[in-house]
């Protein structure tokens, strides 16, 4: 069965959701209180409803029972959101991924029970910030407060060196679980495994190990 989706809000990022899950087949509820916006995604989603979602009533009669999750993309109303967020958990529905402006409405959205708060900008900033710092820092992924995920070109410096000769573990607390070569992914790569310029390093570890990483070898 086609998993059912509702995205309420539909502005750049709430669209851009509405989009790709349309795209990949899914079947999409999208909401939205601008008539334009509706009507802007009429032939891409499969159900556009003009509404306001801080209306219970009309999140009601949507007959949300059967969706599987909702994106809440309210942009600068974060009255609207928190309350639309509100509404949507006494209705029960299992998951609520919420788009939050600022740490105060994160934290709010967390009490009132959002499944998921997402910080897009804020995210998109810091992955951002690593690209710039080096050219070889492709992406970078939070685990958690100080956890990430970093993906980094091999470069120069561990040009033909294996893990053994870096010693990443050892001298940076770092651990490689994946190289990427051409189109081959390494998954928990032996000790001995020769890393070519080309490849690209999946470097998982703490925040202050993976600068320190960066800063030497990348
Ligand atoms: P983005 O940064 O993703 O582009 P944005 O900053 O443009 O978002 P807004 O335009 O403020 O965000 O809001 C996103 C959408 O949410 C808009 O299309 C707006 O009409 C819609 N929206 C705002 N309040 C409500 C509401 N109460 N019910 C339904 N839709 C709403
Ligand atoms: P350790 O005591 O550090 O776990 P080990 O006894 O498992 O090392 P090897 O697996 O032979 O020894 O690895 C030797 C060194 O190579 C490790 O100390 C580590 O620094 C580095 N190394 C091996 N595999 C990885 C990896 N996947 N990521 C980062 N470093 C690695
Ligand atoms: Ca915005």
């Amino acid at each position: 069965m086609k998993k059912e989706f509702a995205v309420i809000g539909l502005g750049r990022f709430g669209g851009s959701i509405c989009r790709e899950l349309s795209r990949e087949g899914m079947q999409v509820i999208a909401l939205d209180i601008d008539e334009q916006k509706v009507s802007e995604y009429r032939d891409i989603a499969a159900h556009t409803v003009m509404a306001d979602s801080t209306d219970e009533n009309v999140l009601r009669e949507l007959g949300l029972r059967n969706i599987d999750h909702v994106i809440v993309a309210i942009g600068d109303n974060i009255q609207a959101s928190m309350l639309t967020t509100l509404i949507l958990k006494e209705l029960g529905i299992k998951t609520v991924t919420v788009k939050a402006q600022n740490d105060y409405h994160e934290k709010i959205l967390n009490r009132i029970g959002a499944d998921h708060v997402i910080h897009p900008e804020r995210d998109m900033g810091k992955r951002i910030a690593h690209h710039i710092i080096s050219n070889n820092i492709l992406d970078y992924i939070e685990l958690s407060d100080d956890h990430s995920v970093v993906e980094v070109k091999a470069g120069r410096k561990m040009k033909n060196q294996t893990l053994i000769d870096l010693d990443i573990r050892a001298n940076y607390g770092c651990n490689v679980v994946a190289i990427k070569r051409n189109k081959d992914v390494i998954v928990s790569p032996k000790a001995n495994e020769k890393i070519e310029e080309t490849d690209i390093l999946i470097v998982i570890g703490s925040d202050k190990d993976i600068s320190r990483f960066e800063k030497n070898l990348v």
